[in-house]
């Protein structure tokens, strides 16, 4: 890799995560898929929706609520018919969301298949910079996927780290996870 270059990434997930939650015909702990539809349920103006996931072993489904009990006067025009439409884009929106996944599954499986699109840019400083951007956050560290791009340990990667050679910014530390427009700075060496 030469030196005068910016690079910028965005990552991009293959796949929806997949969640492990008690499936109630398997009576046992299951994995569930995402079946990247909504369903939506209208009563008397109060509209539900749910994305729907689907038990891998018995096809058994569970909903994951979006909107409970919400007057249909509230839900912009454009929403509602992302949801009656399976608006890919609305889905997986919903389909990242960990922290509430995480409320209402056992689990929710982080490793997730990703590509990285890359584009090169002339840069007039000595410096490889590289900026991150990732719509869908799923966990992904900084320090595994800079090992990745960079082609080298991870162990090695920390120690140039330690060298003050990676520069992140904002300054977070390098094991945390990834987040959009983080940019990384390594000094000329490469
Ligand atoms: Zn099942």
């Amino acid at each position: 890799m030469s030196v005068n270059e910016l690079l910028t990434y965005e990552i991009i997930p293959q796949e929806i995560p997949s969640v492990i939650r008690n499936c109630s015909k398997c009576k046992r702990d299951t994995a569930f898929y995402c079946s990247e539809k909504f369903r939506v349920n209208a009563n008397q103006k109060m509209v539900d929706v749910w994305v729907v996931y689907n038990c891998t072993h018995c096809e058994g489904t569970w909903n994951f609520p979006i909107l409970s009990r919400v007057h249909v006067n509230k839900i912009n025009a454009e929403t509602y018919s992302k949801f009656m439409n399976n608006d890919k884009e609305t889905i997986w929106y919903y389909a990242f969301q960990f922290n509430h996944l995480r409320k209402l599954c056992n689990e929710v499986n982080t490793t997730i298949r990703y590509e990285l699109r890359e584009e090169r840019l002339e840069s007039k400083t000595n410096h490889l910079t590289i900026r991150f951007s990732c719509k869908h956050d799923f966990g992904l560290r900084i320090d595994k996927l800079l090992a990745e791009i960079l082609g080298i340990s991870r162990s090695n990667l920390i120690e140039l780290e330690r060298n003050g050679m990676i520069r992140l910014n904002p300054n977070i530390n390098i094991k945390k996870k990834i987040m959009d427009n983080l940019q990384v700075t390594i000094c000329e060496l490469l």
